[in-house]
């Protein structure tokens, strides 16, 4: 409950729609803003906001972090960063719909996105209230990943089979009836890779019947940025779906310089009318499963399969060609060198930690490669692609937003997992003036907010949900690095949660007030 409500006194107040921010009190009660400014009710608890910025809650468009909050301890690692909403399923990933059989492939493709949870069958509806019911620490809107229903109606074939479009198409239509805000896609992993642009947009058709967003994690970031753009925004046309390009990047040597081109075609396709935009992480490396370096036809026909090919001479040598020649659809070793490549999760306890240059030891570092997969088919990776010019021209648009990519807050992840919007804060707005402050807040909350429709979030207004976040400007920020990731974020002093205190001073209250935002409970489009 919300008990007496909250009186935010003498901070700076942040509407989240990029207005300049101003001195006022926010007044909240019954979960809701009731004042900003003026004279607020009586009986509120006060919280001293003086010398503080006061902010819409941050919504994270883009985290993998969907069976964490399963686990039994609440998990207030994006709390402790200000978030309030995370949109997980991302990248084509969700973890349902699953049967039986698609739950054990998904066991053995995505355990390194699971948190030790058991990924098991479940209707998608089924998954959403297991959440709800757990209590997560911050609120959670759902995509369903394409990924999935391909698993679920087609295996790890790589052609579809008669009847498995139709099949994916009533399992999406499920999934929105039971509250998902979007369809996902990941057109880099198995089976995602598989699909052509018709499968996608048959589906994207779906999403938008319903309201849902398309959003995606492009064919190619690379060398062919611009082709997988503009696939893309052919699908959302065709579809009628919004577009939420995720984690925007040019990634890898031959892609570098890109970034204004990203913007350039993002804008020309909202000129047509395409509602599109992007997200971003405040970061020059990626995170990854290691597989992915690899052609996506080596797992075709399920993991034996791929284990045989991975083991016999001459199929390593043919994929090994494909690979250097670095084509849509080659997998990701052309992007980054063997030394760019940090083992943040194996099989191999002892390998992580190590670049996959050191892993390789006396190995040719492609041998090495083959090896490490076929040993821990789901180990993951920190991977440095992107330069910083193309990371700022992409963060300076008002198009793109933020979302972490954040896996498990466990083990040796990427450091965006436990910092990204502090950092995006303290970096890019205090100390580089990359952005202004409303600039970076209205990314940070409205921006995402509007394209998932979480209606009544990111914004700080009379009537809005009371999600916020109260930070210091002079300290908010996160040191996490590569090799040290899981630092105390650094500023973020006060978050509310549906005008539940879940973080004070700093401190995580214990209170799970989160639950699932439904995009039917919100009034659909
Ligand atoms: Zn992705």
């Amino acid at each position: 409950m919300t008990g007496a409500g909250l009186l935010l006194q003498g901070g700076t107040v942040f509407d989240g729609l990029g207005s300049p921010g101003r001195v006022a009190d926010v007044a909240v009660a019954d979960g809701l803003v009731v004042a900003v400014g003026g004279d607020p009710p009586a009986g509120l608890r006060r919280i001293d906001c003086r010398d503080r910025y006061v902010a819409p809650g941050f919504v994270d468009t883009h985290a993998h972090s969907d069976l964490v909050h399963l686990l039994e301890a609440p998990q207030p690692f994006k709390l402790l960063q200000g978030v309030t909403t995370e949109v997980v399923g991302n990248c084509g990933l969700s973890f349902a719909p699953l049967d039986a059989a698609s739950a054990a492939v998904a066991a053995e493709l995505w355990s390194g996105l699971a948190a030790g949870v058991p990924i098991e069958p479940s209707g998608f509806g089924t998954l959403a209230e297991r959440l709800d019911r757990a209590g997560p620490a911050n609120n959670l809107a759902m995509l369903v990943g394409h990924g999935t229903l391909r698993l679920v109606a087609n295996g790890l074939d790589e052609r579809l089979r008669p009847g498995a479009a139709e099949r994916m198409a009533a399992l999406a239509a499920e999934a929105f009836e039971a509250g998902a805000v979007g369809l996902s896609t990941g057109l880099i992993y198995v089976p995602g890779s598989y699909a052509d642009t018709e499968e996608l947009v048959a589906l994207a058709r779906v999403a938008a019947g319903h309201g849902g967003t398309y959003a995606t994690h492009l064919r190619d970031e690379g060398a062919h940025l611009e082709a997988a753009l503009d696939e893309a925004v052919t699908i959302a046309r065709a579809a009628g779906a919004r577009l939420q390009v995720s984690h925007c990047k040019a990634a890898g040597r031959a892609a570098h310089g890109t970034g204004p081109m990203l913007l350039e075609r993002l804008g020309a396709a909202r000129l047509e009318g395409v509602d599109a935009q992007g997200d971003q992480y405040p970061y020059d490396a990626g995170a990854t499963v290691l597989s992915s370096l690899l052609p996506p036809a080596v797992a075709a026909g399920g993991t034996g399969a791929m284990l045989a090919r991975l083991r016999d001479p001459a199929a390593r040598a043919a994929l090994r060609a494909q690979a250097e020649r670095g084509g849509v659809g080659d997998g990701g070793w052309a992007l980054a060198g063997p030394a760019d490549v940090l083992l943040t999760g194996h099989a191999d306890a002892g390998l992580v930690g190590r670049t996959l240059a050191e892993a390789a030891g006396g190995r040719d570092p492609w041998d090495a490669l083959c090896d490490l997969v076929a040993e821990d088919p789901a180990a993951t990776i920190v991977i440095r692609l992107m330069r910083e010019d193309d990371v700022r021209a992409i963060m300076a648009s008002p198009l793109i937003g933020v979302g972490s990519d954040s896996l498990a807050p466990t083990g040796l992840e990427h450091p965006r997992t436990w910092g990204c919007f502090p950092r995006l804060l303290g970096r890019y707005v205090r100390e580089e003036q990359v952005l202004t402050w409303e600039q970076a807040i209205r990314k940070a909350t409205w921006l995402g907010a509007r394209q998932f429709r979480l209606d009544g979030r990111g914004l700080l207004a009379e009537g809005a949900v009371a999600d916020l976040c109260v930070f210091d400007p002079a300290t908010v920020g996160h040191a996490g690095t590569y090799l040290d990731p899981d630092v105390p974020v650094t500023g973020i002093d006060h978050v509310v949660l549906a005008g539940d205190l879940v973080v004070e001073h700093g401190q995580y209250t214990g209170r799970r007030a989160g639950r699932v935002l439904r995009l039917a409970a919100l009034g659909g489009r």
